[in-house]
């Protein structure tokens, strides 16, 4: 139990953006801040934190709560936890008695095993400074390679007595449960015996983000032949291998900081390099990269570096694992050590400036890297050589950001000596598959969803909007990215566009966008991010500063004003709009182009009205051929709109 008095101090220190950002990086927009969200998989932020209200709230998922809730989720703690957990972030004393037996059980399983291992990591601290077997075996091994006592320390390493069960002994010697020692994989038990998973080894403790002790890694310092040089901890409720990277509790301020992430193989490359002063590294430990990984690190930069060692010769196979980096967005470089070094006894040899200065020169980008390195096989070998261009150009083609990829295409047909439009025929070819295999996806996993209900009466059209207006802003904002394809004059071929290029560009030409101030707010806010493909204008628009425009991003996207007359005309009721759009695009941009010829119109008529009671008749005149013109253009869109109609 905790006092009310306590409590409130808690919640008071526990400012909202402050508990957030120890895992999330968050960016200022508006009076409110924007990351990606912890709670799920996405590239672009919809993690909305609100330091006024003293929330936060996740648009893409739903998540959402103040800063003790935000801990519960993340820590998969429960409320009383939660605030201790806060306590001791901002020094806060909470009372506590002494746990009973009794509640030691009665805490929930994870917990009990974040419990155990906190316990085992002290434990394993403690033999390594203080016990005779500790310093003598343990300590020196790390002095030998002359890791300081603060990098030791700041990593909380251990060493694990020798002998059968020198730790379990103790561990239920505490009143700790053989159930939670077997799940964390501390003991391990079989019939009628026990034996510590550790013995004889030094311990490097694994981390959470919140710093909590979730796992290890220990390494025997015998030469022996038959055991593992390294042991891991088993996959438990609290470890799960494939989300975790060694080192990011240490690391993620640095990170964050230097917008940059260095990736290592094994724990002494990231104590390493901390003590040499960069403290921005993480290691995959044990673990090919994963996905989760990658996407771990990504909340506090995209730009990662992986520094192999020289002669290492699990290269290669690690490089098919790597694609996924570049799918999700990351900037990858590739670093090689020298022959014979190792990120552990090169940051010992280099320091840290000359370490980084040593990096900024070799560093490669990751496909630059791949080529290279798979070229040396295939000297005179043609079709090794094309399965190389097919292997980088689907590297290629996994890259999100256009820019990026041509960047890379004019490496590539350099390094390779192949032409570049062959080289984005086959990325174009390959993106096609892989949009294929998405909408196949997508489809499928629609159909397995019922159907959404169409509206059929439409809301009110806010003052000041015309209905053509307020249809064109939907489909530009909800459709922005979408990909439409149509025949451009004189040609057979068919050209891809998207949706935002296409609506914009139309209305741009005919110098036909709206008076209406935010129409034109939303429109040329659109237009500048034409040619950026990561733009999400779903996120944009309703998180946009200006409470007016998100006002109105939201009503839009909720499909508040849908107009079910289209439906109808378009005898289109049972399409889904998303899967038409090739239809419904040109459809909705002639209906827009024609409201406004016809507002024009009857300006012009009104106009000609006044210059004949006015006698000015040269103005009739003027305005009469004005009006003629626009008549035409009035009849041309009236026949294109007419003639989709039939088809
Ligand atoms: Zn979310």
């Amino acid at each position: 139990m905790i006092d009310h008095a306590t409590i409130e101090r808690i919640l008071d220190a526990a400012e909202i953006s402050d508990v957030v950002s120890e895992f999330v990086t968050l960016r200022k927009r508006g009076v409110n801040m924007l990351g990606l969200c912890p709670f799920h998989n996405e590239k672009t932020p919809s993690f909305t934190v609100s330091p006024a209200k003293g929330i936060f709230k996740c648009f893409g998922c739903g998540k959402g709560g103040n800063s003790v809730n935000f801990i519960m989720e993340h820590e998969s703690l429960s409320y009383p936890e939660a605030l201790k957990w806060l306590a001791k972030k901002y020094s806060i004393e909470v009372a506590e008695e002494e746990e009973t037996e009794e509640q030691k059980q009665l805490k929930d399983e994870r917990e009990s095993l974040m419990i155990v291992s906190g316990f085992a990591q002290k434990f394993f601290s403690r033999f390594l400074w203080e016990e005779n077997e500790g310093r003598t075996i343990g300590l020196s091994y790390f002095r030998e390679r002359s890791f300081r006592d603060e990098t030791m320390k700041k990593f909380e390493v251990g060493y694990a007595p020798d002998g059968k069960t020198p730790f379990t002994d103790a561990a239920l010697k505490q009143g700790y449960k053989i159930d939670f020692l077997e799940k964390t994989g501390l003991t391990i038990k079989r019939e009628d015996w026990l034996r510590d998973r550790f013995a004889g080894r030094v311990i490097f403790p694994i981390h959470n983000l919140a710093g909590r002790v979730i796992a290890f890694g220990g390494r025997i310092l015998k030469d022996d032949k038959k055991t593992a040089k390294y042991l891991n901890s088993p996959e438990s409720e609290i470890y799960h291998k494939s989300k975790v990277v060694y080192g990011i509790y240490q690391a993620k301020r640095e990170m964050t900081r230097t917008d940059k992430a260095y990736l290592v193989e094994g724990y002494t490359d990231v104590l390493s390099m901390h003590q040499a002063g960069i403290e921005n590294v993480v290691a995959s430990s044990g673990t090919a990269l994963t996905a989760e990984q990658i996407r771990l690190v990504r909340r506090f930069t995209p730009n990662i570096t992986i520094i192999y060692d020289g002669d290492a010769a699990g290269i290669k196979a690690s490089l098919r694992g790597i694609d996924l980096v570049l799918e999700e967005g990351m900037n990858v470089k590739v670093l090689l050590l020298p022959d014979g070094e190792d990120p552990d006894s090169f940051a010992k040899k280099m320091g840290a400036s000359a370490f980084l200065e040593y990096i900024k020169e070799h560093e490669t980008d990751f496909i630059r890297f791949k080529t290279q390195l798979l070229m040396k096989d295939t000297e005179n070998d043609p079709i090794a050589r094309a399965r190389l261009i097919s292997d980088v150009i689907r590297s290629v083609a996994v890259i999100p950001d256009s820019i990026t990829r041509s960047v890379y295409i004019k490496d590539c047909s350099n390094l390779l000596g192949v032409d570049e439009e062959v080289l984005y025929n086959e990325v174009r070819k390959q993106k096609q598959k892989q949009n294929d295999d998405f909408q196949k996806r997508e489809t499928r996993e629609q159909q397995s969803r019922p159907a959404p209900k169409v509206a059929i009466t439409a809301t009110p059209v806010p003052s000041g909007f015309e209905t053509e207006e307020l249809e064109f802003l939907r489909f530009l904002l909800k459709h922005a990215n979408a990909l439409i394809y149509f025949k451009e004059k004189d040609s057979d071929e068919k050209v891809a566009v998207s949706v935002k290029d296409f609506m914009v560009a139309e209305i741009e030409e005919d110098e036909l966008v709206s008076e209406n101030p935010l129409f034109q707010k939303i429109f040329y806010e659109m237009a500048d991010n034409i040619e950026n493909e990561a733009f999400d204008s779903w996120k944009y628009f309703i998180y946009h500063p200006n409470g007016e425009v998100s006002k109105l991003a939201t009503d839009l996207l909720s499909d508040k004003y849908i107009e079910s007359k289209r439906w109808t005309k378009a005898g289109a009721f049972t399409e889904k709009e998303e899967d038409i759009l090739d239809l419904l695009i040109p459809r909705i941009v002639n209906e827009y182009k024609l409201s406004k010829v016809k507002a024009m119109l009857s300006g012009i008529e009104k106009a000609i009205d006044e210059a004949n009671a006015a006698g000015d008749f040269e103005r009739v005149i003027e305005e009469q051929s004005l009006y003629m013109n626009l008549k035409r253009v009035e009849k041309s869109l009236s026949s294109q709109l007419g003639n989709r109609i039939i088809n």
